[in-house]
């Protein structure tokens, strides 16, 4: 067995993502239940209890509500980035009136790469409203997989760490005419538009004709707006984007659910 990744869940009620080498498990994110977690990991065909650690990108609640309970109940060491940890701690604080204990917590900075078993994981620089979002990458087996969610463009860095990826999974959050007609206040709409804010699907597109280098087996839409977008409407605009770059064997475009979890890719 080579590399798999599986999506649990992607969206603003929860995102989750399953990274695994033949010896190692790497949860990204912890945005939804233990409860549903566990449903999720045994739906896929996996054993939670094989899980080897949580890796956070950000301190947002749809990215760790499940956090404090998953890590827990199986004992995982959680990586996180110093300003990410005090900010999620700040806000567990305030809603529970008590410091929040994580017993692995392990503390990792942007740019700097990190083991996790046989793992190999870069994070990186993400511009997004939180106080230090992450993108991540992890080589094993000689496969590169990317997550890139929740940023509002793709600077230099983030085309740059995202190249030669074998798997990758990016944001399409909205499509910019469903934003701009859709129920949101404006001040809401301004947030997600924003260059901090989520990626559209249009700026998915240039990212996909400028910067993206092809290489991908597989491209995972991801943390698709249930309000702002339609699945159907990422897909074709990404598929127009990638053209005659999408065969049988490269690009073949995926899209990540919020409600159940994508089946495995594996590699
Ligand atoms: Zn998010
Ligand atoms: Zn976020």
């Amino acid at each position: 067995m080579g590399v798999s990744v599986t999506v649990l869940a992607s969206g603003s009620r929860g995102n989750s993502t399953m990274v695994s080498s033949s010896r190692t498990k790497i949860l990204v994110d912890a945005g939804i239940s233990c409860r549903e977690t566990v449903k999720r990991m045994r739906a896929a065909g996996d054993d939670p209890r094989r899980l080897s650690a949580i890796v956070i990108t950000h301190e947002h609640s749809d990215h760790v509500s499940g956090l404090t309970v998953l890590a827990k109940r199986f004992q995982l060491p959680v990586f996180m980035t110093g300003a990410t940890h005090q900010a999620w701690a700040r806000a567990q604080r305030d809603g529970a009136g008590e410091l929040p204990q994580l017993a692995g917590l392990e503390i990792f900075s942007s740019g700097r790469r990190f083991q996790v078993g046989d793992i190999e994981i870069t994070p990186f620089t993400i511009p997004h409203d939180a106080v230090d979002p992450v993108g991540l990458t992890f080589r094993a087996d000689g496969i590169k997989v990317g997550i890139a969610t929740d940023l509002g463009y793709t600077p230099p860095n983030v085309c740059h760490e995202l190249r030669a990826c074998d798997v990758l999974v990016i944001e399409s959050n909205h499509d910019l005419e469903m934003l701009r007609v859709g129920p949101y206040p404006w001040s809401v709409k301004q947030r997600v538009g924003s260059p901090t804010g989520h990626l559209s699907n249009e700026k998915l597109a240039k990212f996909l004709c400028t910067e993206y280098d092809g290489n991908a087996s597989y491209l995972v839409l991801a943390h698709l707006s249930e309000l702002n977008n339609h699945p159907e409407i990422a897909r074709g605009t990404a598929e127009k984007a990638l053209g005659p770059r999408q065969t049988l064997l490269h690009n073949r475009v995926m899209l990540a659910q919020q409600s159940e979890p994508m089946g495995a890719i594996q590699l």
